[in-house]
């Protein structure tokens, strides 16, 4: 990845904290897309993005065919007025035609999905006619066409079908699959390094001591990251020691397009992270005005970008999926991504808010006895418990300006999941 624009001033010692939506601008201002792509099975292409349209080869569908099981005949022959008699002449199933020709007085049995046979245009459902010996009456009040799936009407050759930028999910396999396609070229898949720091910090399984945390952060990135489908290099955790900081970030960028770190961000003497920043590459802005995760870090670290999250556990999934993740989508090419829009419920707990910060409560969304939309917070704003987040299925995003929001007031939801 190249991240060619230069990097406005840095933020050190600006009283103001970047609004949430001045850094996000900032972030897509200045990661690029990974410039290689492969060419993979449309089996294996699940996650992937899409590196060029993919236009179709064929209309679909490929003949013009019935909609329904019933008689096929020329439209411009229907009755006006009475019924009237069509001997029929043969029958059309699905994958096995009827070449026709069919006359102004015949008919032609029909499936669903067979094609029309020649002098044919129009489809009579079967409930409809009446049925004796070869022949079938058929009533006045079918219309000239009517039942028939025109070729090309889905899908015309031609037509993009997986623009540029798409990532590919289950329908798009599909998709592809039913056009013949069974390659797409894709983005090549981003590799992202990430590291925590902290002397208290211990890998689960560590003997445990008072004073000692034990590391989540590495373990909801994982999560995270597994779910958008990126190549994962776990460089452990970093103790809080100049040398170890700068070596882990030299051996991420190199490694990686996109490094991430948590914790050590903040501008206590053990924190390191922005003086490596500073030293091995450029600060792009260190504090936004959001709650929990003030302290976010993002800059260029030679070809790779570089997130610099906080320690805070809930603060590190916060600014994960706020801020990293559409970076992380941007690099790998999707220009496409249709999330769903916020929706608004009513809030049946209290949350404390101050102005001048973006507030994100965990919270719960479900609907009440009357079927609206209500949402319950899962516990404080600044909380660094992960269980505020493992009980949710929500964010409450509460507005820079806002104040304390009582119970009752409605207020801005981001779901975490849609259908898939
Ligand atoms: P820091 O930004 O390094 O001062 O960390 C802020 C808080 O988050 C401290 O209480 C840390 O102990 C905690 N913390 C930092 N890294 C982790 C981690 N990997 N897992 C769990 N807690 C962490
Ligand atoms: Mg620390």
């Amino acid at each position: 990845m190249s991240l060619l624009e230069p990097l406005p001033d840095c933020y050190e010692g600006d009283p103001d904290l970047l609004p949430p939506d001045e850094a996000m601008r900032r972030i897509r201002a200045h990661v690029r897309p990974v410039d290689a792509t492969e060419s993979v099975a449309v089996i294996d292409a699940l996650g992937r993005v899409a590196a060029r349209d993919v236009v179709s080869p064929m209309n679909v569908p490929g003949h013009t065919n019935s909609a329904m099981d019933g008689y096929a005949c020329a439209g411009d022959s229907l009755p006006d007025g009475t019924p009237r008699w069509y001997e029929v002449v043969g029958t059309a199933w699905a994958g096995k035609p009827f070449a026709g020709p069919v006359g102004p007085s015949q008919a032609a049995r029909i499936m669903t999905g067979a094609v029309m046979p020649g002098g044919t245009d129009t489809v009579v459902m079967q409930e409809h006619v009446e049925a004796e010996g070869d022949r079938v009456r058929i009533p006045p009040g079918n219309r000239p066409g009517q039942h028939v799936r025109q070729a090309g009407e889905d899908i015309a050759a031609g037509a993009v079908v997986v623009p540029c930028g798409r990532r590919v999910m289950p329908a798009e396999m599909g998709l592809l699959a039913s056009l013949g396609i069974a390659e797409i070229e894709v983005y090549r898949t981003l590799r992202v390094a990430y590291f925590s720091t902290g002397d208290e910090i211990r890998a689960p399984g560590d003997p445990f001591e008072p004073g000692l945390v034990y590391d989540s952060n590495r373990f909801t990135m994982h999560g995270m990251l597994g779910r958008l489908g990126v190549e994962i290099l776990d460089l452990g955790i970093v103790p809080d020691r100049r040398e170890a900081v700068f070596d882990a970030l030299r051996e991420a960028s190199a490694r990686a397009d996109v490094v991430l770190s948590s914790g050590g961000a903040s501008t206590g003497e053990a924190d390191y992270v922005k003086e490596a920043l500073q030293a091995l590459g450029r600060v792009g802005f260190w504090r936004i005005a959001i709650r929990p995760g003030r302290p976010l870090a993002f800059g260029l670290l030679g070809g790779s970008a570089f997130f610099g999250l906080p320690g805070n556990p809930v603060a590190v999934m916060v600014t994960f999926y706020q801020f990293v993740a559409p970076a992380l989508r941007a690099v790998s090419g999707e220009i496409d991504s249709r999330p769903l829009p916020a929706v608004e419920a009513r809030c049946t707990t209290r949350l404390r808010k101050k102005p001048g910060r973006v507030e994100y409560y965990r919270a719960v969304l479900e609907r009440d006895e009357a079927g609206a939309l209500v949402v319950r917070s899962t516990g404080r704003a600044g909380s660094g418990l992960l269980h505020t987040m493992s009980g949710a299925n929500c964010f409450i995003v509460l507005p820079e300006d806002g104040a304390t929001v009582e119970p009752g007031a409605t207020v801005e939801v981001q779901p975490f999941f849609g259908l898939m």
